[in-house]
């Protein structure tokens, strides 16, 4: 099925007020500015026309561990699905189905739960593994219960169960017993190796990235922070050649100023928007539990009983509309975090990410608040709210 958009197009490095989107059989086949574009087609009688607001590359969160009602860890099919119809409502066409520090049967029966789910709304594009292998004294509200070495022998049972073209993405503290094997291990059959939960200092993180890591988990938090004498793990995250990191944007993880620091020092090229959203994303406030433990979600925050942060209930829509209006990006950057520089960093970027000819026709139509209006995922209207 063909399907025409005219409107002000969303690209990585400019916004184009009055552009044309076309795309068939799921693909985007054709943009065109339609005031600069001396080929481009007369707008047919049959587009859809966006009066006020934006058509934009469908959102790519790879850190999210659940939302509207669900966790990956319920190992429960119809959990999954309440995921990604919550989500994809949000933006988000395309994630990674996230895991907590647990038992090695739990994290394989949460992997096949993912495999076992009907397909509907975000595309699952694989799975990113947080824990077990962290550091106890940055454990955040991971379960210090099941907080173990490293081992590649459980990694390999691991990658066992992933379909062939899943992407695998693990979070693990570089200084713990056994995680430099892991980290070489893993970067050699192609997983992107994250440091995350970590108290490792800036040489640490720099043998870990000679081993194999080229992203740090949620920056600032659960991490070694930045000394002037000990630049540690964040001191290392910004400054390390070759490494991403990802940044929850709700506000009340990390300050928007700390934000701006890292934009700066990393290039917006390397920074990601995540949500890092547990189940109660997507819902209103109240009592949840989060790899076993409760949580209770107030004021846009989901804590411990301790108070410790316990994952976001932020979704990727919100996420850029924060870094728009609290951190001051303009909305090709912003949206470029959310969209072209996961997918890169997946190995997705010639299929997804951006408005761009031969990619998947994943989109959003938001309004001029950045609010996702309609979601379209694979050339299929998912989502209208209009
Ligand atoms: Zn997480």
């Amino acid at each position: 099925m063909q399907r025409w958009l005219k409107g002000a197009l969303i690209l990585p490095d400019r916004v184009v007020p009055n552009g044309l989107l076309a795309c068939e059989d799921g693909r985007i086949t054709g943009v065109w500015d339609l005031e600069a574009d001396a080929g481009a087609p007369a707008v047919p009688d049959g587009a859809e026309v966006v009066e006020r607001g934006y058509i934009a590359p469908g959102y790519i969160d790879i850190h999210v561990h659940g939302g509207g009602g669900g966790d990956f860890m319920d190992a429960d099919p119809e959990a999954v699905v309440a995921i990604t119809t919550c989500h994809a409502r949000h933006g988000t066409t395309g994630l990674l189905a996230t895991t907590l520090t647990a038992p090695e049967e739990e994290l394989i029966r949460a992997f096949r739960a993912v495999k076992a789910a009907p397909r509907r709304g975000a595309q699952i594009l694989g799975f990113h593994v947080e824990g077990p292998f962290i550091n106890m004294q940055y454990k955040g509200a991971q379960n210090p219960a099941y907080v173990r070495s490293a081992s590649v022998a459980e990694i390999d049972r691991w990658l066992a169960e992933g379909r062939p073209d899943d992407r695998w993405h693990v979070t693990l503290a570089p200084e713990i017993e056994g995680a430099l094997e892991a980290i070489r291990h893993l970067a050699g059959r192609g997983a992107v190796v994250s440091a995350g939960h970590t108290d490792c200092t800036y040489d640490q993180l720099k043998a870990g990235v000679e081993a194999g890591v080229s992203h740090v988990t949620h920056l600032f938090n659960a991490m070694r922070g930045l000394h002037h004498r000990e630049p540690g793990t964040v001191g290392g995250a910004l400054s390390l050649p070759g490494v991403t990191v990802e940044i929850i944007a709700d506000g009340v993880h990390v300050h928007p100023a700390s934000m701006q620091v890292a934009v700066r020092a990393r290039g917006a090229e390397n920074v990601l928007l995540v949500t890092d959203a547990m189940r109660a994303a997507g819902l209103g406030d109240g009592e949840f539990t989060l790899g076993g433990l409760p949580v209770t979600v107030k004021d846009g925050a989901a804590r411990l009983h301790s108070g410790a942060l316990a994952g976001s209930v932020l979704t990727m829509e919100r996420g850029v509309q924060n870094l728009v209006d609290m951190v001051g990006l303009d909305l090709p950057t912003a949206v470029a975090m959310a969209s072209l520089h996961p997918a890169r960093r997946l190995g997705l970027e010639a299929r997804k990410g951006s408005l761009a000819v031969g990619k998947d026709a994943d989109l959003l139509i938001l309004d001029d608040k950045l609010e996702v209006m309609t979601t379209i995922i694979g050339g299929e209207v998912f989502y209208d709210a209009r």
